[in-house]
């Protein structure tokens, strides 16, 4: 589905086409409410306006109505005021017969124009004539007025020359009255002379009542005028008389045309909103059943279309989530179709392989891959293992599925298992191989050689195989650290697996044990020549931070078919060519022979009838003599054990003392040493002491020293006259270990002594470091003493050393008087061997402690 397509359906899927005619009709709505309310603001506001005009001219006629009042009683007063016979009658002298009873200015002036008070003030200011409401009345103006009236006649005197009355506003008992005042002159009456008094002054005084009032209004176009009273509000529909209204103010009748145009304008707009919003919920009605029907339809669409756009999301967010990325090729095997992902996992441009061939692209170990697609069988559900190159030049592993599509071609998904493939392989390889030197383990040796044999090697191409161990790795490991041994087994592996030729194999099977298993090999002379390359090799020095460490190898030699022709047999047969080896003093090489498989026999059977001597005392004990050189004493004996078999006779502890600690006999061995040794010696004269060998397995065991202390309290002998023999060997083997049980059984009270001491190579640095009494001079040097000179100065030197560490030095294996003279000679402490005397049985040498001393010095040199 097209992406437009799909964003409409979204958008209207989430309004209905009710709510949306509603909303359109509302907008319509609210726009007509703007439109009724300004047109009513507007009505408003020019009703206020017509308002406001209409006061400003009904002002402006009231003012031209008092205007005009003020004008014509101005005008009445000025009549009778400027006139000759006033003058004579009102100024010159009083005349009431002349003014009110002829009516010359009398009550007729109440009658016709309404004047309610008529005065006549003297030039002193007295009120001389008074007419009030058409009466005559002695009544005082000012006192009549209420207020003075000063102003008003010096204004009216003012105006005299000009003949020019004045009017005022006046308040009288609370109701405005206008005034109107002019000075008394002749006029132009030429008869009337003139006095030099002040002019009198003739008053006119007009109560506006509001008759009056209501009266001029009408005549202006005013209606109801009228003084404004306490109880009227106060707004602007006044006229103020006097200054700022001090007298009072004029009101009438506001007509208010906008009042009476909003009276009309206003129901009119309401009952035009009335009709609109009545047609508009007609309408509203209308377009929602329509819209309803339409959203009925329309829900339907919408259903199908959310299930597709549901299933499009779904589909793109499968393809796009997921590491796979999906793709698509035409019949002629080009790409048409890739998503996205591809960038993504496969770091290739999308663009740059669109319309590109898919074989170009990927590859499989079996032809190509439209070769695939188009088998006729293949089933849909059968994934392929492809390979493709990444921008950065890495090989990279997809597994494709495919399936066809109707309109020719192929769709499918391509999954990246590179690190999978990759991760499987490394498990495969470290299943199958040692971690620390890479070569191939044990499991993987069983594959090779079952897949060698099930070959059927015959005698012209046999197949061989070589077990190797190591020789003097062990030290390596214990002195060195275990780093270094690591090192060395590394050196190791890599020269073992340069000499031997591709498609043979070189397995790490145990610490310091190989196999190698060798095809193409045809005679015997080949074999050797390769265990010489391989010893040779292995021989040559590994420097190890500056140091050089030397390991050596023994070689057990097998062969298919002539051995066998099972890989356990065969196994085993190697085996025993090695131990072979081994005993033939290593660095060698041994092919299994058939009697070597006798010989393990025997010695599985003489190892049970070791178990079955100790158990029931067949084992003897014979002594030793230890002489003092310088004088010939006899100090001690040195215990040795023997075993005299009842078939095989007397057997040197040379070779069942190895089967003993081989089968962890020698503990219980020792132990029958030890008692017998410490139980016979404790009955010796003269403090002689008996010096006991003890075995390197002894030290790993952990009881040794409460088995001594339970052979000293058994035998009760003094602990300082027992002497413990140890070969440097212990120490090799865990110097620490060796040294705690050391000082532990120095603590007994017991000697130790090093034994067999220049065989091994670092025993110089233990006898400083370990609580040695006494060292034994190994006898290979006494036999050598007399064609070396070297041996001698050898000999010296420990002699020397020995001193110098305040330890006896022992020489063994004195066998001619020489070599016991030369001791002397270097001033050798002790010494033992057969010129002295022989290992003796217990009632030999009983016979020999009981003579005592016997002379070395005398019998013997
Ligand atoms: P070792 O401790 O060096 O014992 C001395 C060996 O030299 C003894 O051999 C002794 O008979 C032999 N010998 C003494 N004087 C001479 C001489 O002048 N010339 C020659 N050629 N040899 C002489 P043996 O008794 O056969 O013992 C061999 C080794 O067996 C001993 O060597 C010792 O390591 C071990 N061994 C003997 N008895 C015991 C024992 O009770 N326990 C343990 N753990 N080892 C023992
Ligand atoms: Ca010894
Ligand atoms: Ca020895």
């Amino acid at each position: 589905m097209p992406n437009n397509l799909a964003s409409i359906v979204s958008s209207l899927s989430n309004r209905t086409s009710v709510s949306l005619a509603r909303a359109s009709l509302f907008k319509f709505v609210g726009l007509l409410a703007g439109v009724f309310l300004l047109a009513s603001v507007s009505l408003v506001f020019l009703a206020q306006d017509l308002d406001r005009t209409e006061e400003a001219e009904s002002a402006f006629y009231t003012q031209k109505a008092v205007q005009s009042l003020e004008k014509s009683l101005r005008l009445t007063v000025k009549d009778y005021a400027f006139w000759g016979d006033a003058y004579k009658h009102l100024h010159t002298q009083v005349d009431p017969n002349w003014a009110f009873v002829r009516q010359n200015v009398g009550s007729t002036l109440y009658a016709d124009f309404g004047i309610q008070g008529l005065f006549v003030v003297n030039d002193v200011n007295r009120t001389v004539y008074s007419v009030v409401k058409g009466e005559l009345k002695p009544v005082e103006l000012a006192q009549w007025l209420g207020h003075s009236v000063d102003s008003i006649l010096d204004k009216a005197r003012a105006g005299a020359e000009s003949e020019t009355p004045t009017t005022a506003f006046v308040k009288i008992g609370g109701v405005p009255a206008l005034v109107a005042a002019a000075a008394i002159t002749p006029g132009t009456d030429p008869t009337v002379s003139l006095d030099d008094r002040l002019p009198s002054v003739l008053i006119f005084v007009d109560m506006l009542e509001d008759a009056k009032l209501q009266a001029i209004g009408d005549d202006f176009g005013v209606n109801g005028l009228r003084v404004a009273t306490a109880d009227d509000v106060d707004d602007t529909s006044r006229f103020a008389l006097g200054d700022d209204g001090s007298v009072g103010n004029l009101r009438w009748i506001s007509s208010r045309p906008g009042l009476r145009l909003l009276g009309i304008g206003l129901p009119l707009i309401g009952i035009a909103a009335l009709l609109v919003c009545l047609m508009t919920w007609v309408i509203l009605r209308r377009a929602t059943v329509a819209a309803l029907a339409l959203d009925a339809s329309y829900a339907s669409l919408q259903k199908s279309q959310d299930a597709l756009a549901t299933s499009e999301a779904r589909f793109r967010d499968v393809v796009e989530a997921s590491s796979d990325w999906v793709w698509e090729i035409d019949a002629n095997s080009r790409f048409t179709y890739l998503s996205e992902r591809f960038e993504a996992v496969t770091g290739l441009s999308m663009n740059a392989w669109i319309g590109a061939a898919m074989d170009d692209l990927l590859g499989t170990e079996s032809g190509t891959l439209s070769q695939w697609l188009s088998l006729p069988n293949r089933r849909p559900d059968i994934t392929i293992q492809c390979r493709y190159v990444d921008p950065l030049g890495r090989e990279r592993i997809t597994r494709l599925s495919a399936r066809d599509m109707p309109c020719k071609g192929f769709r499918g998904t391509a999954t990246d298992v590179t690190e999978e493939v990759e991760a499987r392989r490394r498990i495969e390889f470290l299943s199958q191989h040692d971690a620390l030197t890479g070569l191939p383990n044990r499991t993987r040796l069983q594959e090779f050689l079952d897949g060698k044999l099930k070959a059927m090697p015959s005698e012209d191409s046999p197949l061989v195989m070589l077990s190797l161990d190591l020789d003097r790795f062990k030290p390596v490991n214990d002195l060195l650290g275990h780093a270094a041994g690591d090192l060395v087994l590394n050196e190791v592996s890599s020269r073992l697996a340069d000499c031997v030729r591709h498609g043979d194999l070189v397995a790490r099977v145990g610490g310091d044990e190989f196999v190698l298993i060798l095809t193409d090999v045809s005679s015997q002379d080949e074999v050797e020549a390769l265990c010489h390359r391989l010893i040779e090799s292995i021989e040559r020095p590994v420097a190890i931070d500056e140091q050089e460490v030397f390991v050596s190898a023994s070689i057990g030699i097998a062969m298919a078919p002539n051995d066998a022709s099972k890989a356990a047999e065969l196994l085993r047969y190697a085996d025993i060519a090695l131990y072979e080896a081994k005993a033939a003093g290593r660095n060698t090489w041994r092919f299994y022979a058939g009697d070597m498989n006798v010989k393990i026999i025997e010695r599985r059977r003489l190892e049970n009838d070791l178990r079955f001597a100790i158990k029931h005392g067949e084992l003897r004990l014979h002594f030793q003599p230890r002489y003092r050189i310088a004088d010939g004493k006899m100090v001690g004996a040195e215990a040795l054990v023997r075993w005299k078999h009842p078939e095989h006779g007397l057997i040197p502890p040379d070779t069942f003392i190895p089967i003993a600690e081989e089968s962890g006999l020698i503990i219980s061995l020792s132990n029958w040493v030890l008692n017998t040794a410490c139980t016979s010696a404790a009955h010796w004269p003269n403090g002689l002491f008996v010096s006991v060998n003890l075995s390197p397995t002894e030290f790993k065991q952990g009881n040794l020293v409460e088995r001594i202390q339970q052979s000293l309290d058994d035998s009760g002998i003094d602990p300082a006259r027992v002497e413990l023999e140890i070969t440097e060997s212990v120490m090799l083997e865990d110097a620490s270990g060796a040294l705690e049980i050391m000082r532990t059984l120095k603590r007994l009270g017991v000697r130790i002594a090093m034994d067999d001491f220049g065989t091994g190579y670092s025993s110089l640095s233990y006898l400083r470091a370990f609580p040695f009494d006494g060292l034994k001079i190994d006898r290979s040097f006494l036999n050598r003493l007399d064609e070396s000179e070297d041996d001698k100065a050898i000999i010296q030197a420990i002699v020397g050393l020995g001193r110098a560490l305040a330890l006896t030095v022992t020489a063994e294996g004195i066998e001619t008087a020489e070599q016991l003279k030369l001791l002397k000679a270097v001033s050798c402490d002790e010494g033992q061997g057969y010129f002295l005397s022989r290992p003796l049985d217990i009632e030999a040498f009983n016979t020999l402690v009981g003579v005592r001393e016997k002379e070395v010095s005398q019998s013997d040199v």
